[in-house]
């Protein structure tokens, strides 16, 4: 196990405390050899066991078990969305369902493997800069580990749910006036200079060894069979790089053959990374001030940026960007049809698939997995804002039949 450098492709030791390569600033990727996890892992097992980050400890970068700090993350139901997937024109749907993780959102499969490493790292601070879920999450793990956690916001942009949780978890809530870029920028500052913090953002290399879990468990339920495509929201792009990952990997120990087509989403505002795969750029250029209602992916400067990219290219997937509008028909979708609760970013994806499908990116005939990556009451204010006004009605058993009709 080692840490590469995905720009220069020089290695390091893993035992170092590292975030970006020393020689040349690029992204870090966490890579094991083949024997390695052959050596741990146990074949009849993962057969049998049902799906959760830790059912996959051969491929997580851990060396001391006794530090892992785990709240029962991932396991996340894969439901099959026969409604939709006629709505939007193709064979077979699935929604992988990440609000269903312990707080929320798919960050807490990161968080349960970058908090164990703060504990290996032997720290007593974590922090990260965030739209609010990663907050949320790291508040959750860092209680639960007994470290001291410090959470930088944009101020008056979270979620209601998401500052509730982070709050009432017991993380030191900075709330900086500024946007999440410059929230992000000055936590990183900080995390170079104090030792004693380790941080834990986007930039990490261990939380995406956590997220590939999304991969494997999809691949898992799916009888170790890999669908067509897996639709991902991007914001920092951290996600949509590990599940690749996690299919990659599986693929390489031969566990499920074959690497979905990666196929990234973006809201109209903030796509950057969109705009560049369109346009055949290697580089994209940040957005300065990126709106959407969908806060999970409103992000002007991805850190994680080059790894979606490559994601996207290497698989031979797609990237389109839509509308708040149509976020809020796909999250209207996905809980009216399916039942399934998401908030805005994850509904870009169905909003998303829908578009591919018209535009004849996406084949009819394909089999596709949306990764709906955060729970509906994250943001009850946008829910509220956009759907039907309750009808008040007097405390009156006639005027109620009245109107129900
Ligand atoms: C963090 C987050 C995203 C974006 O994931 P990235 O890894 O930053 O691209 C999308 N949706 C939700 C609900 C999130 O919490
Ligand atoms: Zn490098």
């Amino acid at each position: 196990m080692r840490y590469e450098c995905i720009e220069c492709g020089a290695n390091f030791d893993i035992k170092e405390r590292l975030y970006v390569c020393p020689r040349c600033k690029g992204l870090l990727e966490v890579e094991f050899d083949v024997e390695e996890i052959e050596e741990k892992l146990d074949r009849r097992r993962l057969k049998i066991q049902a799906p959760s980050v830790w059912k996959y400890r051969a491929f997580m970068p851990i060396h001391d078990d006794s530090k892992i700090v785990t709240l029962n993350e991932g396991g996340t139901p894969l439901y099959k969305c026969d409604s939709i997937a006629k709505e939007v024109g193709v064979r077979e749907l699935y929604v992988k369902y990440e609000g269903a993780n312990p707080t929320g959102s798919f960050k807490d499969r990161g968080m349960t493997v970058g908090v164990t490493k703060a504990l290996e790292f032997g720290v007593k601070t974590v922090a990260c800069a965030s739209t609010g879920n990663t907050s949320a999450s790291l508040a959750a793990y860092a209680a639960k580990a007994g470290l001291k956690c410090v959470v930088l916001l944009p101020s008056g942009k979270v979620a209601l749910g998401k500052l509730a949780q982070a709050i009432m978890h017991g993380a030191q809530v900075i709330s900086v006036m500024g946007n999440f870029d410059e929230a992000l920028d000055i936590v990183c500052r900080v995390c170079e200079k104090r030792s004693d913090i380790y941080l834990l953002n986007s930039v990490n290399p261990f939380r995406p060894q956590g997220q590939k879990s999304i991969g494997f468990e999809i691949a898992d339920q799916m009888g170790f069979k890999v669908p067509d495509r897996v639709v991902v929201p991007m914001g920092n792009c951290a996600n949509i790089w590990a599940i690749y990952k996690g299919f990659k990997e599986f693929d390489a120990i031969e566990i499920a053959e074959g690497i979905p087509m990666m196929t990234g989403i973006q809201a109209i505002g903030a796509m950057p990374i969109v705009d560049a795969i369109k346009r055949g750029l290697d580089k994209f250029v940040p957005v300065k001030k990126p709106e959407t209602i969908a806060t999970a992916i409103r992000i002007g400067n991805p850190v994680n940026g080059p790894k979606a990219i490559r994601a996207i290219r290497e698989s031979g997937g797609a990237a389109e960007a839509v509308t708040d509008e149509e976020i809020i028909v796909a999250q209207k979708m996905l809980a009216r049809m399916e039942g399934i609760g998401v908030e805005a970013a994850s509904a870009s994806t169905v909003a998303g698939l829908k578009k591919l499908v018209a535009q004849g990116v996406v084949d009819a005939d394909e089999c596709v997995v949306c990764v709906a990556t955060g729970h509906m009451l994250k943001d009850p204010e946008e829910v509220v804002r956009v759907s039907e006004v309750p009808t008040e009605a007097p405390a009156i058993y006639e005027e109620i039949v009245k109107l129900i009709g």
